[in-house]
């Protein structure tokens, strides 16, 4: 059983120092960030990442984002910094945005972090614990979300404890993640960005560096069997509850809210049980007798979502209808999880 540090009240720096001990010792460590809890080990340590992988039952071809502290620790993974890739550190590090860079050799970052790519997902966290644990370790930790694959990922440690507790070393409890999605992942090529998986950071904040910003073609769409990707992450069941659900999305609010109460009027008439997903200021309109509010604006919903998405499995239900929120700003990156979660079961009216 892991050893357990609650930080809600302050930073507690000795346990930071334990925690920082067995990432050094080749543990693997669960610690907040300010997207979602990552588990992390020494990104320089083969047999180390590869715990990660046993602990969450990830597949091997999936690719792990690497965590730092400062720059020199990049310098020492990487090929080269272009200059985008230097005015997108200035602007949003530390912060929610991972760049996919060349690495330099094999021998630094070892093939499993990669999953045998000759690039790497590089992110520097802003979260304090992190940036911390990162610092006392002095190396690199590769982390992917903290969570079994294939289940929404764990922005508070109540909800991942049960799944992870007798699988890492150590637990660091920060509280509820900021952001609670993931962070955005791009790549630069022919000094165009293009977003292989969205999060906090925006396309349009990312435009304000470089005009040029493209949407991979499977943020929103459909991955096919054998299909080559750019980021290996898009292929897998991702966020899905094990009951059913579909996300209904219209611009126009009053279509939207109609079409869930169709469904839900139809589905209740097979005698099933529908859980209704809204925002707080439509909960009212809903006719479903179970409904709960994702929250109100953007930010709340993203940092709301992956803790919902966890508990509707124990509400006996058979359906559960969840309101889309667009594609603008961060709707992007919400919609991005909330089709996966749904498992490409949607309405857009
Ligand atoms: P997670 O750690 O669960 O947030 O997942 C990490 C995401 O980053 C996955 O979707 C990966 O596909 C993506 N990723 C990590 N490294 C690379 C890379 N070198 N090239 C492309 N995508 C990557
Ligand atoms: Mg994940």
């Amino acid at each position: 059983m892991a050893k357990y540090s609650n930080q809600k009240n302050g930073l507690i720096e000795q346990e930071i120092a334990e925690a920082a001990q067995e990432i050094k010792n080749g543990n693997i460590v669960l610690f907040p960030t300010e997207t979602v809890y990552g588990i992390g080990a020494n990104a320089l340590n083969e047999k180390a990442v590869k715990k990660i992988f046993e602990a969450k039952g990830r597949a091997s071809d999936n690719p792990l984002i690497v965590h730092v502290s400062n720059i020199e620790m990049v310098k020492n993974i990487v090929k080269e910094i272009n200059n985008i890739e230097k005015k997108l550190i200035e602007k949003f590090w530390p912060g929610p945005l991972t760049i996919i860079f060349n690495r330099k050799s094999e021998k630094i970052i070892p093939n499993v972090v990669t999953a045998n790519l000759n690039t790497v997902g590089i992110r520097m966290p802003s979260n304090k614990i992190a940036k911390e644990l990162i610092e006392k370790a002095g190396v690199p930790i590769a982390a992917p979300s903290a969570n079994v694959s294939g289940k929404p990922s764990g922005t508070k440690v109540e909800d991942i404890i049960e799944e992870l507790q007798n699988k890492v070393a150590y637990i660091l409890d920060g509280g509820s993640s900021d952001i609670g999605l993931e962070s955005t992942v791009i790549k630069v090529e022919n000094n165009k960005i293009n977003i292989l998986r969205p999060g906090k950071i925006t396309k349009e904040e990312l435009e304000e560096v470089v005009k040029n910003v493209q949407i991979d073609e499977h943020v929103l769409g459909k991955v096919e069997k054998n299909e080559a990707v750019s980021s290996p992450g898009m292929k897998y069941r991702h966020y899905a509850p094990n009951t059913k659900c579909i996300m209904v999305y219209s611009k126009s609010k009053e279509k939207m809210i109609n079409k869930i109460n169709e469904l839900t009027n139809k589905t209740t008439k097979e005698g099933k049980k529908v859980l209704v997903l809204g925002r707080k200021s439509n909960l009212e309109k809903y006719i479903s007798s179970q409904k709960w509010n994702e929250g109100e604006t953007l930010n709340e919903i993203a940092k709301n979502i992956f803790t919902l998405l966890r508990k509707v499995d124990k509400e006996n239900v058979d359906l559960v209808i969840i309101e889309g929120v667009g594609e603008e700003a961060l709707g992007l990156a919400i919609t991005n999880r909330l089709i996966r979660a749904c498992e490409y079961n949607y309405i857009i009216i």
